[in-house]
C-alpha cells in the first residue's frame, strides 16, 4: 500500500488524482488531503477518501469544515502549518503538489526534509527556488518524479537512458487558444477567450498560462531543474495536436518520446507507481483518427511572455521569481477583469527590469522577492 497526501485536493490536478486513487483503491491510501477555500468538495472528498486529517488555507473556511465533518474521524488543520503537516505525516509515503503558486515552496520544502517523495505539479515552486529544492531533494535522498505531461514524457524517454546522453530535450507546446493571432487581435480578447483551451482543462491560472505561453517559460526553467540540463539544450515545439507530449535527443541523435491521448492521469499514474505501470482507463490514442500532426516554431514577438521568461531563466538568481510572481498577479488581475491581456507581459517586464538581482536567492530571499514584486504591482497597476 502507498500512502499518499495531496496539497491542493479540489484542483484540476487534485481531483484527477483522487480519480487514479478510484482505479487503484487496493495500491493507494490517501492519508491527507489540503486544499484553500473549497470546503464543499474537501469535505465530499474526506466522506469518500478517509483521510485522518485534512488542512485548509482558509481558517474561517477550516471551522466550517470542522462542523461539517465533526461526525467523522478526522482532524482539520488550517494556514501554512496545517499544510505542513498534511504533507509530513509520518505514514505518507509520496506527496503529489497540486497546489498552484508559489504559495507551494515551504510545504513542499519540509515534505522533502521529511523524506517523502514528491509527485511535482506545482511549477511555479521549481521555477523560483528549484536550485533549492532540486538539493534538498539530493541530500534526504527523496525521488522528485515530475506530473506536469511534458516533464513526465522527457522522464518516461529517459528509462534506462543516462542523462548525460541528452543532446537535447524537444518540449512540446499546444500554442494555447491564440496560436497563429497576430499583437492587433490580441488586443482586444476578453477572459472567457483565453480560458478556452483548445486541448485541455486546467485549472484558470494555468489556461491563461497556456495562452500567454508564459507556461511553456515555466515550464522551459523546470525542464532545467528536474533533468539538469542547460538551457540551450531545451527547444521549445509548437505542437497544436498535444499527442506528443515531449522527447529527448540523445548523442547518438536518436530521439525517443512519449505519446498518448492528452489526459494528465497518465503522469500523475506514472509518478505515482514509478517505476511501474499500471492500467488506467483512459482514451486509447488512435492514429488514425488522428492522421496527421504538425510541428512550428513559437512566435517569441507575439508571445512575448515566453520571450520573458527565456530572460529571466537566462539572468537566474532571484529573476525567475520576479517573473513568476509578476505573472502570478497579473494573471489575478486579468482574471478579475482590471487590466487587458496584453497588460500581462506588460507588468511582467516592468517588474524584471526594476529588479535588483540576488545571484543565489536563499528561501527568504525568494519570499522577500516575491513581496516586492507584489508591493511594486501594487504600486502601479
Ligand atoms: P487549480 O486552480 O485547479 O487547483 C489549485 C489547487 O490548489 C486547489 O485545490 C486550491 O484549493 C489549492 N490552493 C490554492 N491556494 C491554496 C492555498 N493558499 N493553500 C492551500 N491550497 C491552495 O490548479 P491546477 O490543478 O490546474 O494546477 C495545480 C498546479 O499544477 C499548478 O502549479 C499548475 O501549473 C500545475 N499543472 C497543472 C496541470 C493541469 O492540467 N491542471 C498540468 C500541469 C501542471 P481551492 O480549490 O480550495 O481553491
Amino acid at each position: 500500500m502507498k500512502v499518499i497526501s495531496i496539497l491542493g485536493s479540489t484542483g484540476s490536478i487534485g481531483t484527477q488524482t483522487l480519480d487514479v486513487v478510484s482505479q487503484h483503491r487496493e495500491e493507494l491510501e490517501v492519508a491527507a488531503l489540503a486544499a484553500g477555500s473549497n470546503v464543499v468538495l474537501l469535505e465530499q472528498q474526506i466522506r469518500q477518501y478517509k483521510p485522518r486529517l485534512a488542512a485548509v488555507w482558509d481558517e474561517q473556511k477550516a471551522a466550517e469544515l470542522k462542523m461539517a465533518v465533526a461526525d467523522l474521524d478526522v482532524r482539520i488543520v488550517s494556514g501554512m502549518e496545517g499544510m505542513i503537516e498534511a504533507v509530513t505525516l509520518s505514514e505518507v509515503d509520496i506527496v503529489v503538489t497540486a497546489i498552484v503558486g508559489m504559495i507551494g515552496i515551504r510545504p513542499t520544502m519540509e515534505a522533502i526534509k521529511a523524506g517523502k517523495d514528491i509527485a511535482f505539479a506545482n511549477k511555479e515552486t521549481l521555477v523560483t527556488a528549484g536550485h533549492l529544492i532540486m538539493q534538498l531533494a539530493r541530500d534526504y535522498n527523496v525521488q522528485i518524479l515530475p506530473v506536469d505531461s511534458e516533464h513526465s514524457a522527457v522522464f518516461q524517454s529517459l528509462k534506462g537512458e543516462s542523462s548525460s546522453q541528452i543532446r537535447r530535450i524537444l518540449l512540446t507546446a499546444s500554442g494555447g487558444p491564440f496560436r497563429g493571432r497576430t499583437l492587433k487581435e490580441l488586443e482586444k480578447v476578453q477572459v472567457e477567450d483565453a480560458l478556452k483551451h483548445p486541448n485541455w482543462v486546467m485549472g484558470h491560472k494555468i489556461t491563461i498560462d497556456s495562452a500567454t505561453m508564459v507556461n511553456k517559460g515555466l515550464e522551459v526553467i523546470e525542464a532545467k531543474w528536474l533533468f539538469g540540463v542547460e538551457l540551450d539544450q531545451i527547444q521549445v515545439v509548437v505542437h497544436p495536436q498535444s499527442v506528443i507530449h515531449s522527447a529527448v535527443e540523445f548523442e547518438d541523435r536518436a530521439v525517443i518520446a512519449q505519446l498518448g491521448t492528452p489526459d494528465m492521469r497518465l503522469p500523475i499514474q506514472y509518478a505515482l507507481f514509478y517505476p511501474e505501470r499500471r492500467t488506467l482507463h483512459s482514451e486509447p490514442l488512435d492514429l488514425f483518427k488522428l492522421g496527421s500532426i504538425s510541428f512550428e516554431e513559437p512566435d517569441l514577438k507575439t508571445f512575448r511572455g515566453l520571450a520573458l521568461a527565456y530572460k529571466a531563466a537566462r539572468t537566474g538568481g532571484s529573476m525567475p521569481t520576479v517573473m513568476n510572481a509578476a505573472n502570478e498577479r497579473a494573471v489575478a488581475l486579468f482574471l478579475d477583469r482590471k487590466i487587458r491581456f496584453l497588460d500581462i507581459p506588460e507588468i511582467m517586464e516592468e517588474c524584471m527590469t526594476a529588479h535588483q538581482v540576488i545571484a543565489h536567492p536563499s528561501l527568504e530571499d525568494i519570499l522577500e522577492t516575491e513581496q516586492w514584486t507584489y508591493h511594486y504591482i501594487e504600486s502601479r497597476w
